[in-house]
């Protein structure tokens, strides 16, 4: 195993995949974070599913920063057919950087993505690469169900679809996760794309290609605890929002257009009642109401407009979007010739 150690290396591969025209015939992206009671298990049935390919392909797991033995153990993996390369984050960066790490050392002539957690079951790699031969570029996995998600979160992820579907430009199919596969070419897009905020979804979606939608039942986590929870969530959402849409925007001047001409109109009303009728001051409670709405409109579009800003602060400063610490390859231990 040839193993090559960098120190705060920051990675600029960014069109390392351009212009190959061979390579390992499938790529799976596998990033984890503290995933060591499940790593073992996922390696054999992804190595299980690849196998049956009849082809060399390659798995590139990302640590995205794990504290557990995670690290020891994928280091350690090797198969007689497929590459197996490992990639170490300096620290936790998020799925969304890790898969974007994966991506950019993916030399598939497909890539699919996957979770440690086995959630997202390998055995149906088969199918999904079966559908990309017949000529589909992207193979979307829905979720038929959501196992082991309790209602709240289900009703939550409905509702964040929709709203996503309908505020951005490129569709957004409902209940897809990340589990999918692409096309190489799918990939060379994706890698293109520079923005800092990584909303994955979006950013998938975003190229277009044929697509294909597959259904498969979800299973509930092998081991461990999500690393998901709402602030994260409400945190993702908001980034989604803001990364894919200004339409927020919109609404925020729509609301102000709005509101300001009901007080016009409410204005003349209150004018010419005081004018022709003379009315007394009264209307207390009325005007305390309206104080508190403009205050709560106007809040709201600052709130929404320094998303935005803050976006903007964000993709200015053009960090990288993740430190590569470590990095191992294990070569096929015996090579299969190719059909
Ligand atoms: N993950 C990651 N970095 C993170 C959070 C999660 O690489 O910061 C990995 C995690 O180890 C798993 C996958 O992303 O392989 C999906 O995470 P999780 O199961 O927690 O999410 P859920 O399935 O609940 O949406
Ligand atoms: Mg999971």
């Amino acid at each position: 195993m040839r193993a090559v150690a960098y120190q705060h290396f920051v990675h600029a591969k960014a069109d390392v995949n351009v212009g190959k025209q061979e390579g390992p015939f499938v790529t799976v992206i596998i990033p984890f974070l503290n995933e060591s009671d499940v790593l073992e298990q996922c390696h054999q049935r992804v190595c299980h599913a690849l196998s049956t390919l009849q082809r060399s392909c390659e798995i590139v797991y990302v640590d995205d920063g794990s504290q557990d033995s995670s690290w020891q153990l994928v280091s350690q993996f090797q198969h007689p057919t497929h590459k197996i390369h490992s990639l170490r984050l300096s620290r936790n960066f998020g799925k969304e950087a890790a898969l974007s790490a994966g991506l950019k050392f993916a030399s598939g002539q497909c890539v699919i993505l996957l979770d440690a957690d086995l959630q997202d079951p390998p055995e149906y790699i088969p199918d999904m690469v079966e559908a990309w031969q017949q000529g589909a570029q992207v193979i979307e996995m829905q979720r038929r169900e959501r196992q082991g998600e309790n209602w709240l979160k289900r009703t939550t992820a409905h509702c964040f679809y929709r709203f996503m579907s309908y505020i951005s430009d490129a569709p957004i199919t409902e209940n897809v996760g990340d589990f999918r596969l692409m096309d190489k070419k799918v990939v060379e897009v994706i890698n293109t794309l520079p923005e800092r905020t990584r909303f994955m979804k979006g950013l998938l979606a975003w190229p277009g290609f044929t697509r294909q939608v597959m259904t498969f039942d979800r299973e509930p986590r092998l081991a461990g605890k999500t690393k998901w929870n709402y602030p994260k969530l409400i945190h993702l959402a908001l980034e989604g929002i803001t990364s894919f849409s200004t339409k927020p925007l919109r609404w925020a001047t729509i609301a102000g257009l709005t509101t300001s001409f009901f007080t016009f109109v409410m204005a003349m009303v209150v004018l010419t009642k005081t004018l022709v009728w003379g009315d007394p001051v009264v209307g207390y409670p009325s005007t305390v109401l309206i104080i508190l709405f403009l205050g709560g409109i106007q809040l709201l579009s600052i709130g929404v407009l320094g998303e935005y800003v803050g976006r903007l602060f964000i993709e200015s400063k053009q960090r990288p979007l993740y430190v590569l610490m470590e990095e191992t390859t294990s070569e096929p231990t015996f090579t299969q010739s190719e059909t």
